[in-house]
């Protein structure tokens, strides 16, 4: 089960060592926007440099059940770390046949992360993913219980490793041994680790919003909760104007000063002629125009080329942090 990261990697590396063919499977998720490196999947050209086969697989639609309710909890913010992995290793599973797999190897270190790692926790993800004896984690093997493919000799158990803990001194070592001179910041992966991220995801799931489209939506712009059904999505810059016009569905209402320039603003879940008001308002905020008594802001429906004008009062600042995600 492969990321791109330096962790899985060295993994791969360690089984190459050994002779052991490799098939790597890359688990991606829609909202996770950081897997893309140079317009390039990290992971598939991780795959190329180590000359290995790879699958990519989406799996957002499923792991929207995962993110709303994980049976082992969430992390330090709304990442199901442990129910994550769980999932992402039975599709891995159920995919080993197809591959002719006999075990599964991943990068996963002892004790590198506070929640998934911890000695614990990798006897659940092994037990609960129906794995027991065919997860093999070479990087820290040595400090885990044999598996099976240790046992009857298809890995040589002396030459994986023991490597456990927070520093990734040992791995970056074996990274100039091995040549390794690209790869991810480790810290880089998940948006679901991310404060801000999980504070609008929480916002999604307490509305009942949650989907894959608009945890998409979350990743562009600045965030405001209008009413109960509405939110807005402003944009930060030439960018992200482009991104949330792109990513503006069909019953979106999109906003933009008439007579200035100023960003683009998407309100997601309508509204009556207050909220319209509210979003314009905030819309209208965040422009260079913000202290003049009114404005005029263009309002029309995505897709559609019939635009309408509101003049607003730009939201105040009270107002813009009230609603602020
Ligand atoms: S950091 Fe994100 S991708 Fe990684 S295990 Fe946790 S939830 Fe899953």
């Amino acid at each position: 089960m492969f990321s791109g990261g330096l962790d899985s990697i060295l993994a791969v590396k360690l089984m190459q060592e050994q002779n052991v063919e490799v098939q790597a499977v890359n688990f991606s998720i829609d909202f996770c926007a950081c897997i893309m490196q140079d317009g390039e999947n990290v992971a598939t050209k991780a795959a190329k440099a180590l000359d290995v086969p790879i699958r990519v697989v989406d799996i957002t639609e499923e792991y929207i059940s995962v993110l709303k309710n994980p049976s082992h909890g969430y992390g330090a913010n709304i990442n199901p770390c442990i129910d994550c992995k769980i999932f992402m290793l039975k599709k891995a599973k159920e995919m080993m046949a197809e591959f002719g797999a006999s075990f599964i190897i991943t990068g996963e270190v002892l004790g590198e992360r506070p929640m998934s790692q911890r000695l614990d926790a990798l006897n659940i993800i092994t037990r609960d993913s129906g794995l027991k004896g065919f997860l093999l984690r070479p990087l820290s093997a040595k400090l885990l219980e044999p598996t099976v493919p240790e046992k009857d000799g298809a890995v040589d158990r002396e030459r994986l490793l023991a490597i456990s803990g927070r520093s990734r001194k040992p791995q970056f070592t074996l990274a100039e041994q091995y040549g390794i001179k690209q790869y991810p910041n480790p810290a880089g992966g998940c948006l679901l680790t991310d404060p801000g991220f999980t504070k609008r995801v929480k916002d999604l799931i307490q509305h009942n919003e949650l989907s894959p489209q608009n945890l998409k939506f979350l990743t562009v712009g600045r965030h405001f909760r209008i009413s109960s059904a509405a939110k807005l999505a402003v944009g930060r810059d030439q960018d992200e104007n482009e991104a949330l016009q792109e990513m503006a569905g069909k019953t979106d209402i999109m906003f933009k000063l008439k007579d200035y320039q100023g960003p683009l603003a998407v309100l997601r879940g309508g509204g009556d002629e207050n909220t319209i008001a509210l979003a314009a308002g905030v819309a209208a905020y965040h422009t260079k125009f913000r202290n003049e008594p009114l404005l005029n802001v263009y309002y029309w429906q995505a897709g559609s080329a019939d635009k309408k004008t509101i003049s607003v009062k730009p939201a105040t600042i009270e107002d813009v942090e009230r609603l602020r995600l």
